[in-house]
């Protein structure tokens, strides 16, 4: 597939991802039995695997987002800028961070003190994505959807310079 100039090779195709996302959502749901979880998205990347991961869970759950910024175009930056800050409502709160992808690990990082200094009970990590190859600061996300080697990804929510999100699979941009 190519747009504008750019190859684009399916990585993870749609139903390979409804199915991991139900099992994700399982999984979480089990361990949450009895103490409803607050799942908070990171906007933009994770829109739609939020909205397809709390449909999937079988117990009650509340839903918050944060927005934050940290990569310009295939580069990280290494610094996050906050866009959409940590509700106060999580104070007491046993919170699911959902996260499109990890990387360096830096963006985690910070989130995780951030929810964490704002008073949450517990706090654990959702990735769809893991690219532990990658790794800076060391995370280590608590559900991960698929493990991935060092490629450059978008769709399912994830952009380049914005792009591409609404593509319903995971694809590689080639050079
Ligand atoms: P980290 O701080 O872990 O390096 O980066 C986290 C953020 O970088 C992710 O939330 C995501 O927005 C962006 N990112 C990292 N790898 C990729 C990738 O392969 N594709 C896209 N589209 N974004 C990525």
């Amino acid at each position: 597939m190519e747009i504008e100039n750019l190859r684009l090779e399916v990585l993870i195709d749609r139903e390979k991802i409804a199915k991991r996302v139900k099992e994700l959502a399982e999984e979480i749901s089990k361990d949450f039995e009895n103490e409803d979880p607050l799942m908070i998205g990171i906007l933009n990347g994770a829109f739609i695997f939020m909205a397809d991961l709390v449909r999937e869970m079988k117990v009650p759950v509340e839903v918050e987002f944060i927005r934050v910024k940290s990569y310009c175009g295939t580069n990280t930056t290494g610094c996050v800028e906050v866009l959409l800050d940590v509700p106060e409502c999580v104070k007491g709160k046993n919170v699911v961070i959902v996260e499109d992808i990890v990387d360096t690990g830096i963006t985690m990082n910070y989130l995780l003190n951030r929810v964490k200094n704002k008073g949450a009970k517990s706090v654990k990590v959702c990735a769809l994505l893991d690219k532990p190859s990658r790794r800076i600061v060391d995370i280590k996300p608590d559900y991960v959807g698929f493990e991935i080697p060092d490629y450059f990804v978008v769709g399912y929510g994830l952009d380049y310079n914005g792009k591409y999100r609404e593509l319903p699979d995971i694809c590689v941009v080639k050079n």
